[in-house]
């Protein structure tokens, strides 16, 4: 994305200082997913950066990770398969526990969402500690297949969300 393009849609996201605690500044998207520019701009850098990239499934997160991933996948020619909180899927699935600031997180996919060997896109709205992200990783390496990278609409750098990810590779098209 042109620096240009990237200074629009930075000023689309809206900053909440405070929310859902005290100290957290939370970048809200919801006004950059409701600009028709904006939401073009993010699915058409996304999808500019993984067509024809030999990437068989984006793996979405609950919730946010869910409007990206979908776009892409379809505009890619992938599949989509979420990531959800615990107890919302219906079928077997394969599930990671990790730790929040203050007590822990599950979230978990079927566990035939993917073949081994699968090449798979991790996608989220945004990079903090990295935590869910790891966590999305595990979950498909559990299953056999492959990261082929992890892609986010905003990276917080001071939070060194990357350096959980065991290497992998990570895009973000905004950083804070
Ligand atoms: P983490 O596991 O710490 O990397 O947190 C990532 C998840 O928490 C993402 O799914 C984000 O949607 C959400 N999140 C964390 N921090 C923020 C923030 N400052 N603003 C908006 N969402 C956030």
């Amino acid at each position: 994305m042109e620096k240009l393009e990237m200074e629009r849609l930075k000023e689309l996201i809206r900053s909440i200082p405070d929310f859902p605690e005290k100290g957290v500044m939370f970048r809200d998207i919801t006004t950059a997913l409701k600009d028709k520019q904006g939401l073009h701009a993010i699915i058409d850098d996304f999808t500019n950066r993984y067509t024809d990239k030999g990437i068989d499934y984006v793996l979405g997160a609950d919730a946010r990770g869910f409007i990206f991933g979908a776009a892409i996948a379809y505009n890619i020619g992938a599949g989509f398969v979420p990531a959800r909180k615990i107890g919302k899927l219906p079928g077997e699935t394969a599930r990671v526990e990790y730790d929040l600031e203050y007590g822990t997180n599950t979230i978990e996919v079927h566990n035939d969402a993917f073949e081994k060997g699968a090449n798979v896109l991790i996608v989220d709205d945004l990079l903090a500690t990295g935590g869910t992200a790891a966590a999305m990783v595990k979950l498909v390496e559990m299953l056999g297949a492959d990261v082929y990278e992890l892609a986010f609409l905003i990276e917080l750098e001071d939070l060194n969300g990357r350096d959980l990810l065991d290497g992998h590779s990570v895009y973000s098209i905004l950083k804070y």
